[in-house]
């Protein structure tokens, strides 16, 4: 038996057990070590944490914009004081290398950083004599109660993307981490404790679908972002929206990258690999498909299949580990299972990664990079998320073929194109119906002060996370008109 603790809620500034009997464990994907024991919290603990936070409103809304980012200021440096620890504790429950963990981290502070920000970002706008001696000004107010409901992938980084922009614009948040990976927000908590926030600004329930469905269902709570599968999200979507709530939900993906016969195929399978195999492929901007033109269809090939079959698979805390474990033993048959789909649908395993063995780690869900050649658009794995180190070839005889491909697709969050063409690059950005494009690199993330976008199936709303869309999406416009007529003031 373990002696493996059950992880507390923080809800009103304190930790407190879930009222809930049951739990989930989190395991170590690599090694198999019992991590924690997450509680499955149901709606007697949200609203336990709706309540915390619609006390703390009030006051925290009318704390100046200015006074609450500093809270943010000192979150940025513990989170770069402890970001070791926390990118260990990442790679722990999660299982990429710890050099992906640490970036993971990096892209979480920008996020921070740029909601230092909101005393700008947050100003409204007016007009003086909108009519003779009337004015009119808007001014942007908190929305109140806000969710954030994330996935697995990035432990640290995606609640990152919301919670900073949520209470610099003087929201209180409710995080509701995946129950797959809900360690490394509980050292979360201990930061944001440090920091003196005050209590009910920011409250962690853990849990997984009851514990959702009870924050779409509460009625304090104004706004809800989430993260996840597109199945998901489009039910969380549906759900929040016909109770009146604001929703921003991203989906799952299937990411097209076209490679034309004229780009650096060196560079270009590189960066190509470590788009599809980084982070074991679990990464919504994951290369999953590279569609080739031409003559760049056999180049191309013998590079990837190269690089494929030479990247180090192994415990993301060794040294010199390209490729940690896939999430958990499902997540592992699920994605064997898809190979095989891909196979038995006409495609050549050019590179098969099924059955992989780590010595010393034979607990862990491990797979290598695997690459598929031949796949046509009748192959059932050409449009399914994979969401493992599987990368498809698809072979198109011209850019206006490949960028059908894409645009067939029912996804829409990631496209990249590789090739020394100015005009190929400038065709395919003002086509490609996607909300993310990249031009020679293989991860277009955008930076925090960027909305990330993602379209179709890949993103049901209108407000992205991060930037300027965080800042509207957690803040409601209020329109002054006013007159003040000469007639009706004393005389000074
Ligand atoms: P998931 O959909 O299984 O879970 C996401 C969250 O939803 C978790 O917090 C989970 O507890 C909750 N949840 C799960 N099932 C639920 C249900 N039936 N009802 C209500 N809530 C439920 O996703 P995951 O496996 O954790 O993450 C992988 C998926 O996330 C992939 O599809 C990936 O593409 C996607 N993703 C998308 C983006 C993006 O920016 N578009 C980023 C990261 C991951």
């Amino acid at each position: 038996m373990s002696k493996v603790e059950i992880l507390p809620n923080f809800i009103g500034g304190q930790r407190r057990k879930s009222t809930s009997p049951d739990f989930d464990w989190v395991r170590n994907p690599a090694t198999g070590q019992d991590l924690a024991k997450v509680p499955l919290s149901g709606p007697e603990d949200v609203d336990k944490a709706a309540q915390a936070a619609q006390k703390a409103f009030p006051r925290w809304r009318r704390t100046p914009p200015g006074e609450r980012v500093q809270y943010l200021y000192k979150l940025k440096q513990l989170l770069e004081e402890e970001l070791d620890n926390l990118a260990r504790s990442v790679t722990e429950e999660c299982g990429k290398t710890l050099e992906e963990a640490r970036g993971e981290l990096q892209r979480g502070i920008e996020n921070v950083e740029v909601a230092c920000g909101i005393p700008t970002l947050m100003q409204g706008y007016n007009s003086e004599d909108i009519a003779r001696g009337i004015d009119e000004i808007m001014i942007r107010q908190p929305v109140g109660v806000v969710a954030a409901i994330t996935p697995f992938n990035f432990p640290a980084m995606i609640p990152l993307w919301f919670m900073p922009y949520a209470v610099a614009c003087g929201n209180c948040i409710i995080l509701k981490p995946s129950e797959r990976v809900p360690v490394t927000i509980a050292r979360l908590v201990r930061l944001i404790e440090r920091t003196g926030l005050p209590e009910g600004v920011v409250q962690v329930v853990n849990g997984s679908r009851e514990t959702v469905e009870a924050i779409l269902d509460h009625p304090a709570i104004k706004a809800v972002s989430f993260v996840g599968s597109t199945t998901v999200a489009r039910a969380v979507y549906a759900r929040a929206a016909a109770d009146g709530k604001r929703a921003q939900c991203q989906g799952g993906a299937k990411n097209p990258i076209i490679v034309l016969p004229d780009a650096d195929m060196e560079t270009t399978g590189r960066i190509a690999a470590d788009s599809a195999f980084g982070c074991a492929g679990q990464r919504c901007l994951a290369a999953s498909v590279a569609i080739t033109v031409g003559e760049a269809g056999k180049s191309f090939r013998d590079v990837i299949v190269e690089i494929a079959r030479k990247r180090k698979v192994g415990y993301g805390l060794e040294e010199g580990t390209e490729m940690g474990p896939v999430i958990t033993a499902e997540s592992k048959s699920r994605i064997e299972a898809l190979i095989q789909k891909g196979i038995d649908g006409g495609g050549r395993p050019l590179v098969d990664g099924r059955g992989a063995r780590i010595a010393g780690y034979e607990q862990g869900h491990f797979l290598r990079p695997t690459v598929i050649g031949e796949v046509s658009a009748d192959n059932p794995v050409s449009g399914e998320e994979i969401f493992g180190p599987v990368l498809s070839l698809v072979e198109a005889a011209t850019i206006e073929d490949a960028i059908e491909w894409v645009n067939s697709g029912r996804y829409g969050n990631m496209a990249c194109l590789f090739t020394q063409s100015g005009a190929a690059a400038r065709k395919f950005r003002h086509e490609a119906d996607v909300g993310n494009i990249g031009i020679n690199l293989g991860v277009a993330a955008p930076m925090a002060y960027f909305p990330f976008s993602g379209w179709k199936d890949s993103f049901f709303g209108d407000l992205h996370g991060q930037g300027r869309d965080a800042v509207d999406f957690y803040t409601q416009k209020k329109v002054v008109v006013e007159r003040w007529p000469k007639e009706w003031s004393r005389k000074f």
